[in-house]
């Protein structure tokens, strides 16, 4: 006898739809089959999508930057997250400049984690490191975070890391089995500009489209030397993305990973100019229209999809006059996937799971509806148009509001339990566990 079975919908597996019925024992999926077996609660998904739970690579809940702490904590960022299907996500931990200071930060963070309704990992954080490459990363795979994230700008806050320790970091990266994470962006171009008085207005002159460019087109070149395993955060502008498919398309998916945010599909500069142009401040900034252009044309060259989540109240992001003084960051990720499938439609679903879960050492536990994998799955349904009005996270604001999207989830299940069931919560505080990637391998 099965705990749940969710029948009569089409099952996405190996990029196509089969009319199955998914059967789960254990928080486990345990059958799919067309045959109708016996289960304690059936659910229909009659017509509807049954995908993999989604997966956000980069969310920022309880995010202390400056005198700010981002609204959303793990728990009300975990709940909007369900909302949008997200089933797993990954959160950082505080930068770090040591193996030490990595120790506590993880603990700190895990703390804080509890309260999630879904599961969750983290990305180490490295800020102006002190000690070894080989150290750090030894560390970092030992707490389950085989994954380091670093900044390549940020010199005035002392938060960049420079490029002899990003090139060490990628020569070891496959062999010792883990990943770069990199925020790309060339801090000699960018550090005149930083803390100076720049109105929102401003904001995407002084963090230009070539100081990502330069920055990335440098940083493949290294993980190509060294077949590392080198991904690139939040890709802000088309020409990044089209540079990448040309010169590095043989490496994109091997040594080389692209992610990139809604926003930058949806939204441009234009918007800084408006009276509440800060609400859209986030770092890197949003960029012309023909760049939205050009990165909805090079779709292809963006492996993953990660929000950047990081939300903060109306009234937070109206108080500065300059960039320096407001914040950056905006919420999102309850909207992710239907932003994405309405611009792209089913193409997108495994840059939000299988692709996902495989680079960030979560495969085939999550990112995929097969036997023996987490029942993590989201009922979706692909006709469906409705327009953005509400949210769950603590934000009073939401900067696809308005918008008419195509495609909505409707139920989200955690390791076989509810977490929204019909548009309701019914999750429970402290569901999700931390997952543990000790090595990832790409190759
Ligand atoms: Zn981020």
């Amino acid at each position: 006898m099965f705990d749940l079975a969710i029948v009569r919908g089409f099952v996405y597996r190996s990029g196509d739809f089969f009319r199955e019925n998914v059967y789960i024992k254990g928080g486990k999926i345990a059958a799919v089959t067309s045959e109708v077996l016996e289960a304690r609660e059936v659910y229909s998904a009659d017509g509807l999508w049954v995908l993999p739970g989604f997966i956000d690579p980069h969310v920022h809940f309880s995010l202390r930057v400056g005198k700010w702490t981002s609204v959303d904590d793990f728990f009300s960022g975990s709940v909007s997250a369900a909302f949008g299907g997200i089933t797993t996500f990954i959160d950082f931990i505080d930068p770090v400049k040591s193996v030490a200071e990595m120790e506590e930060a993880f603990k700190r963070r895990l703390e804080e984690a509890k309260s999630s309704v879904v599961d969750y990992a983290f990305h180490a954080t490295i800020a102006s490191p002190t000690d070894a490459p080989g150290d750090i990363a030894s560390k970092a795979k030992e707490l389950g975070m085989a994954s380091i994230k670093l900044f390549t700008t940020y010199s005035s806050s002392n938060r960049r890391t420079y490029d002899d320790y990003i090139e060490e970091l990628l020569r070891l990266s496959s062999e010792m089995e883990f990943v770069v994470v990199v925020h790309a962006e060339n801090d000699e171009i960018i550090k005149k500009m930083e803390g100076k008085n720049v109105p929102p207005k401003d904001h995407s002159r002084a963090r230009p489209t070539i100081a990502e460019l330069s920055e990335v087109l440098k940083l493949a070149a290294m993980a190509k030397y060294h077949k590392g395993q080198l991904y690139i955060v939040h890709i802000s502008s088309g020409i990044t993305a089209k540079e990448i498919w040309e010169r590095y398309g043989d490496i994109l998916g091997l040594h080389l990973i692209t992610e990139s945010c809604p926003h930058y599909f949806w939204l441009d500069e234009s918007v800084y100019s408006r009276e509440d142009g800060k609400l859209f401040l986030m770092t890197p900034p949003l960029r012309s229209l023909d760049e939205v252009e050009t990165l909805r044309d090079y779709f292809d060259a963006i492996v993953t999809i990660g929000t950047d989540h990081c939300s903060f109240m109306r009234k937070e992001k109206m108080e500065g006059n300059f960039t320096h003084g407001i914040p950056q960051g905006i919420g999102g990720v309850e909207f992710s996937f239907s932003l994405m499938y309405t611009l792209f439609g089913p193409g997108v679903i495994d840059k939000f799971t299988k692709n996902v879960a495989k680079v960030y050492g979560l495969y085939p536990k999550k990112g995929v509806i097969e036997v023996g994998s987490d029942a993590d799955l989201v009922v979706f349904d692909p006709d469906e148009r409705w327009f953005v009005q509400s949210h769950h996270s603590r934000s009073d604001y939401d900067v696809y509001e308005g918008l008419e999207l195509h495609g909505r989830v409707i139920t989200t299940l955690s390791k076989g339990r509810f977490v929204v069931k019909n548009g309701e919560f019914v999750g429970e505080k402290g569901w999700g566990s931390f997952l543990e990637r000790e090595a990832i391998r790409w190759l």
